[in-house]
């Protein structure tokens, strides 16, 4: 599953800027004269469009607040059903009838009921049945054991083998029936058949031995709503060894939500329409079909959808064959699954078409997506690198992709960028349609890396799947480090492992993983609720930085064969950590090294955060230096999360690699691997001037702090020749300073005092790494008083180099892309940091393309710095920018444009539009679900407009709650992306008692966003003095 990247940082609106360029909202005042004063000064004619705009903004307003008079009213009415069922619901509740098929199970609570639902059969033996059940209730209370129902995870006495599956989708009411029918082997005798069903209705239940005519007795059934589970309960035991057929008949909702099954919509030629598709990862299955919904209980599948004609329909497999009835429907039957787990199961029905590739070895590949988009050419990218990547996993792997064909499904509506499901894999539109004439660069890396990701999951993932979710990186740190092997294979001049990998995951992840609120990345999954919560960054960024590292310590050939080995032995299989580990060891043994992986690694992954090491040197004669090792927390004033265990018994074996330099050479030295809090080293080749540089190329997952002699003397190296340290190296200096100041390890100025060389920098990796370390000091400071002496000192570095780049021309082709890839990020990054710092030349330059844009209705921006240029108007400009943004952003149908449209509306200072966007963005007709969450955000960082967001999350969060509650990865974005630049007292107090009072999940991520508040108030009571008394001395020498 691949989760939203925020690659993108929105340039930063500064309350200086705002203040310097009000002239410009004005008309031509106070503009220096030249062009610029021309292409700005008439202010664009857009009165006509305004108005229209105007009107379909009034007309918005008018269908939220209808809408949201809906959902309130629709709110109550569940809300009060939802007590009715809540109090029949105390205790497992009885299903009526014996009987071999029979059993109508009552709705769980907060379930809809499905149209068509048959009148609950009348109840003969019920007070019966009820002294029986309390029966066995007192049963498991005298045996001090849960009942098999109550338990968090299934019993293990019995195991699907088969599944079929009949499904009915019914579009035009969005209601689905199916039967299913379970092959069962019984591991051990048992009168309950346990398995996971949710939010469905049940009709008929039976059981029959697989190989002898009549059936089991089914005593009762019910839905036990804690555990999501359904449960029969036999009037005899399954017998040991022998197998089994549960046939289930249900029906339920393809609602309109995430999860499940689920349905959304598009218009095409002016006409709404709809489509089912299925998203279970990670327990949605069971909202689906009545399954056995863990990893571990891997089955085979065969699945028949039937359908109206005027659909498609689409699952794992291929369609076998297809039954048309006279009455316009038809059923598809899908061809048999190999053994795999119910998340990665999928199916879809929809109108859409498709173009085609086949592989090398004779995989079909087909992108399925809206006609128009089809049309359009819009896939034809994706559709190409797949069957390019397929050819490249294949080779890399050794073992043939599995199935004879993949789908790849571009939806408009997905709670994820995009899910590996087997052979169906889905994607959000704006993750993989591309069109070539309109996308930048970093968009394409996007879809690029995205589809990487999925692709990379048919191996990690779906024929090898993790034996259960606490070791869920297992999948996604393979996935997302594989994001960058496999770009680099398809774009090999782009470097990614060795350098956008650091700062888009090394550097990112350390952020997080520097809090005392982090965990480990494999963390003790209980219940179904805990989940959901393994799905972050630490189990997808971590676990890429820990496979890095593991892999560059193994050496990457040895690495390769490793991989081959255990995706040979665990294929169609489940697989632990260990199972790992113990196949890497072996690799390693047969090139003569022995590591005993499991025991470096389980420091890693079992322990939460990560170490800081200080390098202390130089200072005796005898070439000895001073290692040790302490956990890196950002607020060392709040308390370790297990106080039974303080900070200091933290301890790791670091693969630690040291060169020696002095002004033109370095010398690399072997892994020194540091096991102690503290241990004295010699470094034969050490001299008076010589610096020490650690962690060579940044591949290990750890922070490195020098003496101040030591720093100085980098400093001194990078500002007379950068070249001689490593590119990777030199982004790694300083997103190391950066943050070692942050947390206080190191003085304020040492991280701007690197800066410096920057104005000779001429590679991307490092200017990206200082603009992404700036950009939470920015935040910081941004509403504070002395803000303009920050800002000037980052304008006075970045100055010289936004000279010399200059702005990019809009002629690029995708040789060119490929070929200055490198160029073309350094130039953004620098308009991008020149922009958002307020240089006037980079103003002017983005008002005169908007200018021109306005009065030609030509959009001649360069691609690749569209949402720099839209966002610098939209700030700038007065409200009729803002307003020509918004109908571009409802008139555009590409999906690229659309989202930095949306994206620039966040950007404005005027805190009425602001809140009206904030109150349009929960208006799903206007602003996709998965989008809203994006405009909340930015606002946040808007310094216009932080308080607006968090007053608006605090006065939403129960809709919010309840429309994001569930997909948890939503959630904890958007109190993250909502609190993360809090700063102030008032702020924390408020977020203090928010908490107190509040609803619902998402309790890890509020208490993720109380220490980042408390280590940025800290932030700026112990250091921001510091920071601006040597900014100030700095501006004037
Ligand atoms: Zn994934």
């Amino acid at each position: 599953m691949a989760l939203e990247e925020k690659r993108e940082k929105r340039p930063p609106v500064t309350p200086m800027m705002i203040e310097e360029e009000a002239a410009l909202r004005n008309g031509s005042r106070g503009l220096p004269p030249g062009p610029w004063a021309d292409a700005a000064g008439p202010r664009p004619r857009t009165t006509e469009r305004h108005i229209a705009v105007h009107k379909r903004l009034v007309l918005g307003f008018a269908v939220s607040i209808l809408a949201l008079l809906a959902v309130t009213m629709i709110a109550v009415l569940l809300s009060v059903r939802f007590e009715e069922c809540g109090a029949a619901a105390d205790g497992p509740p009885r299903a009526g009838g014996n009987g071999s098929l029979s059993g109508a199970a009552r709705q769980p609570p907060g379930a809809g009921q499905p149209p068509g639902r048959p009148e609950e059969e009348a109840r003969g033996g019920e007070a019966a049945e009820e002294e029986e059940e309390e029966e066995e209730e007192e049963e498991w209370q005298r045996r001090r054991e849960l009942p098999p129902w109550a338990r968090p995870r299934l019993p293990r006495h019995l195991r699907p083998l088969h599944y079929n599956l009949m499904l009915s989708a019914f579009m035009e009411n969005f209601t689905f029936s199916g039967e299913v029918n379970v092959q069962l082997e019984v591991r051990n005798a048992s009168r309950y058949i346990v398995l996971h069903a949710h939010r469905m209705h049940i009709e008929a239940v039976r059981v029959a031995e697989d190989k002898l005519a009549g059936g089991v007795r089914v005593a009762r059934t019910f839905f036990y709503p804690q555990t999501q589970v359904f449960v029969v309960v036999l009037n005899r035991s399954l017998e040991v060894q022998r197998s089994y057929n549960l046939k289930i008949i249900y029906n339920a909702l393809i609602e309109n939500e995430l999860l499940g099954f689920f349905r959304s919509s598009y218009v095409l030629h002016g006409e709404r329409r709809f489509l089912g598709v299925t998203q279970f990862s990670p327990t949605h299955a069971r909202k689906a079909f009545p399954c056995f919904d863990e990893p571990i209980y891997k089955a085979t599948f065969k699945i028949s959808i039937r359908h109206q004609a005027t659909y498609l329909s689409l699952s794992n497999m291929p369609v076998e064959t297809s039954v048309f009835e006279e009455d316009g429907w038809v059923t598809d039957h899908f061809s048999q699954t190999p053994l795999m787990s119910t998340y990665y199961l999928a199916w879809a029905v929809c109108n859409f078409t498709y173009r085609e590739t086949v592989t090398k070895s004779g995989v079909v590949v087909r992108l399925y997506a809206r006609p128009d988009a089809i049309r359009r050419g819009s896939g034809d990218y994706a559709l190409n690198i797949t069957r390019r990547l397929i050819e490249f996993y294949e080779d890399y792997f050794k073992v043939p992709y599995s199935l004879p064909k993949l789908d790849l499904l571009a939806v408009p509506k997905h709670p994820y960028a995009a899910m590996e499901n087997w052979g169906l894999s889905v994607f959000v539109e704006q993750r993989i349609l591309l069109d070539p004439s309109i996308s930048s660069i970093l968009y394409l890396l996007d879809v690029t890396m995205v589809i990487v990701h999925e692709l990379c999951h048919q191996w990690f993932g779906d024929l090898v799947t993790p034996v259960w979710w606490e070791d869920v990186w297992l999948k996604e740190g393979f996935a997302h480090y594989f994001e960058f092997i496999g770009t680099d294979y398809l774009y090999p001049g782009w470097n990614m492992e060795k350098q956008r990998f650091l700062t888009d995951v090394l550097h990112e992840v350390m952020l997080l993983d520097g809090l005392a609120s982090s965990h480990p990345v494999s963390q003790e999954v209980q219940q179904a609720s805990d989940i959901d919560r393994v799905f972050d960054w630490i189990a997808y960024k971590k676990g890429a930085a820990l496979i890095r590292m593991l892999a560059s310590f193994m050496g990457h050939s040895v690495f390769q064969m490793g991989l081959q080995d255990y995706l040979t032995i665990h294929k169609y299989g489940n697989a632990a950590r260990n199972d790992l580990w113990n196949t890497l060891s072996k690799a390693l043994k047969r090139v003569g090294k022995s590591v005993n992986i499991q025991e470096v690694m389980d420091q890693w992954t079992l322990q939460m955060g990560y170490p800081v090491i200080t390098i202390l040197g130089n200072e005796t004669t005898d070439n000895i230096i001073v290692i040790s090792q302490e956990r890196f927390v950002y607020d060392s004033d709040t308390k370790p999360k297990d106080p039974a265990r303080g900070d200091n018994s933290y301890l790791w074996q670091i693969p630690l690699t040291i060169a020696v330099g002095n002004t033109s050479h370095i010398s690399s030295e072997a892994i020194i691997w540091v096991s102690n809090k503290s241990e004295h080293h010699r470094i034969p080749a050490l001299e008076e001037a010589s610096w020490l540089l650690g962690n060579i190329n940044q591949t290990g997952y750890f922070r490195v702090n020098y003496d101040i002699r030591n720093w100085k003397l980098l400093i001194n190296q990078l500002t007379r020749n950068h070249e001689v340290i490593s590119v990777s190296n030199r982004a790694g200096l300083i997103d190391d300073a950066f943050n070692l100041a942050r947390a206080g390890y190191l003085p304020q100025n040492i991280p701007l005092e690197i800066m410096r060389y920057l104005s000779e920098e001429k590679d991307f990796l490092p200017w990206h790494a200082a603009s992404r370390a700036l950009y939470p000091l920015d935040k910081l400071l941004d509403r504070t008083e002395n803000y303009n002496i920050f800002n000037e000192y980052i304008l006075r570095q970045v100055a010289s180099m936004y000279l010399k780049l200059g702005w990019p021309t809009n002629n690029l082709n995708k040789s060119l892309v490929q070929a200055s890839y490198q160029h073309e990020e350094l130039r953004r990054e620098v308009i991008m940091l020149a922009c958002s710092f307020g240089n006037k030349h980079c103003h002017q330059q983005a008002a005169t393309l908007i200018s021109d844009w306005i009065s030609s209705n030509r959009n001649r921006i360069p691609l690749n710095v569209r949402d720099i240029v839209y966002c610098t108007g939209v700030s700038l400009m007065d409200e009729d920018v803002w307003e020509f943004i918004w109908m571009k952003f409802h008139s555009t149908t590409a999906v690229s444009e659309k989202k930095i449209l949306l994206e620039a509306l966040t950007c404005s200072d005027d805190r009425n539009l602001l809140n009206r966007l904030l109150n349009l963005s929960l208006n799903s007709e206007v602003v996709l679900d998965q989008d809203a969450i994006d405009v909340i955000i930015h606002v946040a960082r808007n310094p216009h407009g932080r308080d607006l967001a968090w007053k608006f999350f605090r006065e939403k969060w129960k809709i919010l709650n309840a429309r994001y509650g569930e997909a948890l990865f939503m959630n904890s974005k958007l109190v993250s992306g909502v609190t993360e630049f809090l700063n102030t007292e008032g702020e924390l107090r408020e977020l203090k008692n928010f908490i107190k009072s509040y609803e619902g999940g998402a309790a890890v991520s509020f208490s993720r966003a109380v220490e980042t508040v408390e280590a940025n108030v800290r932030w700026q009571r112990l250091y921001k003095e510091e920071l601006f008394q040597w900014l100030r001395k700095s501006l004037t020498q």
